[in-house]
């Protein structure tokens, strides 16, 4: 793996001075709190991602950014001024609801004027940007329009322009693609994408989708229970997850709780409840004694050829044919249930049933801290 790319955008993220800072926000409504103590920056012109399972947060967070809500503890700074009471029109913040929320009874040129003209731009000035909006949005001779006579993606594309027509300094969306149907929703990702390459403009963008989050970010904020899990890029995320609800939620990951046993620089042999025992590398601080949880993605698995390092005898429970990959759902000698992938031709097909060999490279084994 080249981890260079990465740990150069972390580098210029590390370095440059927030655009945003969070500082221990939380946000109770009523005795239930939905934000607890949250801490983030975000960097001039990235682009970044709130993922999380629903009710974890997301909104509530966006919107004590963008103004509509207010915190009950901490601090928001943008530019180094504190903004957290601030109304909502005077934080120069572009905003893309999760409902398109259009004015139903304007035209689409009369909702892509109405920021201008509440900020006072002059009429001949306000034809020229809606029409450079319309042009940038794909929507060029749809103007006159109701937002009811437009498809979802075109009401969306109205709702976009509408937040970037004031040129403002950070655009936050909640997850305005979840309301479209596959192909239309990447085709959305890449026009939004382009979009933030041309502009240059900060985007703070939610989903509960991670494959959407890892196309599309510099960096993703997973959220749990009110909380952020950890803040990387994609490849970090996925490469090096720092807990087990992370390993879980972005791709798909084994996790077999166990115990450390003995420990060897940083490679640990861990011990299972059915008396199995693997090697793995541990990244984190681990102590002998310690329960964790290994997991270890399903591309990471093979089927041990004979000068294989460290494997494991197998029994294959289940096979599920998924065109150009089977997926091969074994109980492993000691240790567990594990799932892996091999590709439908080439190989010597596996059979239920059959005992096989897998491989486990100790490298490929994470041990994560047992939440
Ligand atoms: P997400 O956007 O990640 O799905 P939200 O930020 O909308 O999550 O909600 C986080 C939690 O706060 C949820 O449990 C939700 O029910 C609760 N919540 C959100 N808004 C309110 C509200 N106005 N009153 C009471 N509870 C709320
Ligand atoms: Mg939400």
């Amino acid at each position: 793996m080249d981890c260079r790319e990465p740990e150069v955008a972390l580098m210029a993220i590390a370095t440059a001075s927030p655009i945003v800072r969070f500082s221990g926000v939380s946000k109770n409504y009523g005795i239930y709190q939905a934000i607890d103590g949250i801490d983030l920056d975000i960097v001039p012109g990235e682009f970044i991602t709130f993922l999380g399972p629903s009710g974890s947060g997301k909104t509530t967070t966006l919107m004590m950014l963008a103004g509509f809500e207010t915190p009950s503890e901490g601090t928001i700074e943008m530019d180094g001024r504190r903004i957290e009471r601030l109304p909502a029109h005077k934080r120069n913040i572009g905003v893309v609801f999760q409902n398109y929320a259009l004015f139903p009874h304007m035209s689409v040129r009369d909702n892509l004027a109405f920021p201008l003209s509440v900020r006072r731009v002059e009429a001949a000035d306000i034809r020229s940007r809606v029409d450079a909006a319309l042009a940038m949005v794909h929507l060029e001779g749809l103007g006159d329009r109701k937002p009811v006579q437009l498809s979802g993606g075109q009401q969306q594309r109205v709702a976009l322009a509408r937040a970037i027509i004031f040129k403002p300094r950070l655009i936050v969306l909640d997850e305005p693609l979840g309301a479209l149907d596959k192909n239309l929703r990447e085709h959305l990702q890449a026009e939004l994408k382009a979009l933030h390459r041309d502009l240059g403009t900060t985007m703070v963008f939610v989903t509960h989708d991670q494959s959407e989050a890892l196309t599309l970010s510099d960096r993703v904020a997973v959220f749990n229970k009110g909380r952020i899990e950890q803040i990387d890029t994609p490849e970090a995320l996925y490469e090096r997850p720092a807990t087990p609800f992370v390993a879980s939620f972005i791709g798909e990951n084994n996790m077999l709780p166990g115990r450390i046993e003995a420990k060897d620089g940083d490679e640990v042999a861990i011990r299972f409840a059915g008396g199995g025992l693997l090697r793995a590398r541990c990244q984190t601080s681990c102590r002998s004694g310690d329960e964790i949880i290994l997991s270890i993605r399903p591309e990471n698995i093979r089927r041990a050829s004979a000068d294989a390092g460290q494997h494991v005898s197998a029994a294959v429970i289940d096979i599920v044919y998924l065109g150009d990959q089977r997926r091969i759902l074994v109980e492993a000698d000691g240790i567990g249930r594990l799932v892996f992938k091999t590709s439908a031709g080439g190989e010597k097909p596996i059979a239920q049933g059959e005992r096989i060999d897998i491989e486990l490279s100790a490298g490929a084994c994470r041990v994560l801290p047992k939440e």
